[in-house]
């Protein structure tokens, strides 16, 4: 590859076990020649995390550094167990001290982007403004972390299963440099977008969202059609929207420079994140 070349960001998700936490996740990554990649902090079902001191940050940022991976293309995604935009005050607020725990937790280790489901509320509209209070009370005490609106396949009441949703959210948000878009291409085709046309899909979400939002693409197969709204994804080139839909996402000018990470089922319980990546890159 020529230097003045930009190296397309791909990698995936990864999980980080005791006792090396942070320097498993990156061992996992570079096993698969991923240049970047996205993890939770502790379970995602559960609220439980250990203690950020066990995390290795330290000498994980020297092992990030010596692999030549740039902290700023990491991503930690918030468990998926929380709802900012449930309708119990009680439970809305549990939700936000998870949020904010985990930005604390980002923070400490040096990453910028959080991934978050928006919420689940069968009113859209309230749903939106429960997501944007909740994100305006938690900046009050986040300086760096960027808090990204994962856009959703539109399963049972999901919020930001649409550009618009997505929008009237970011439209609440006082602090702009704090709010920021992840796409899936698993839950764009399940909600009913096609996306065998980045181009278009970008032109929209520009004009809807704007392109400067865009921070982060997880990239998944589907098992389901156009407008399914089911959310279950297929390894790449095993699913409805195939290989050669998936490498217009990846090979996209615009989206070079963007973290772009897989979340693909396991095979025989194993992940093969490594072939899908090499597969994904070859033009
Ligand atoms: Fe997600
Ligand atoms: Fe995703
Ligand atoms: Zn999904």
């Amino acid at each position: 590859m020529k230097s003045n070349q930009q190296k397309n960001k791909l990698g995936c998700f990864v999980k980080m076990l005791p006792p090396n936490y942070l320097l498993s996740s990156l061992d996992e990554a570079l096993s698969y020649d991923a240049n970047c990649f996205m993890f939770y902090t502790g379970s995602p079902q559960s609220s439980y995390r250990v203690p950020i001191n066990n995390l290795k940050i330290r000498e994980f940022k020297i092992a990030l550094n010596d692999a030549k991976i740039n902290i700023n293309d990491l991503a930690i995604h918030c468990p998926y167990i929380m709802n900012l935009a449930n309708d119990d005050i009680a439970k809305r607020n549990w939700a936000k001290n998870l949020l904010l725990n985990e930005i604390k937790r980002a923070d400490a280790i040096g990453i910028n982007f959080i991934v978050l489901h928006p919420g689940n509320n069968k009113n859209k509209l309230l749903g939106c403004k429960y997501i944007a209070n909740a994100i305006n009370e938690i900046n009050k005490n986040n300086s760096n972390v960027v808090i990204c609106l994962e856009t959703m396949a539109g399963k049972g009441n999901e919020i930001g299963a649409n550009f618009i949703e997505i929008k009237s959210i970011i439209d609440l948000i006082r602090d702009k440099s704090k709010i920021g878009v992840c796409l899936d291409t698993c839950h764009l085709n399940d909600s009913g977008i096609d996306i065998s046309n980045p181009h278009k899909v970008l032109t929209d979400f520009d004009k809807i969202i704007g392109l400067n939002y865009l921070k982060l693409i997880h990239i998944n197969d589907s098992l389901n059609t156009v407008g399914a709204k089911k959310d279950r994804h297929a390894n790449v080139g095993k699913g409805t929207i195939g290989l050669e839909n998936l490498k217009k996402w990846i090979h996209n000018p615009i989206l070079i420079s963007i973290p772009k990470f897989l979340e693909t089922p396991y095979v025989n319980n194993k992940s093969i994140y490594k072939e899908e990546i090499k597969l994904l890159l070859t033009k």
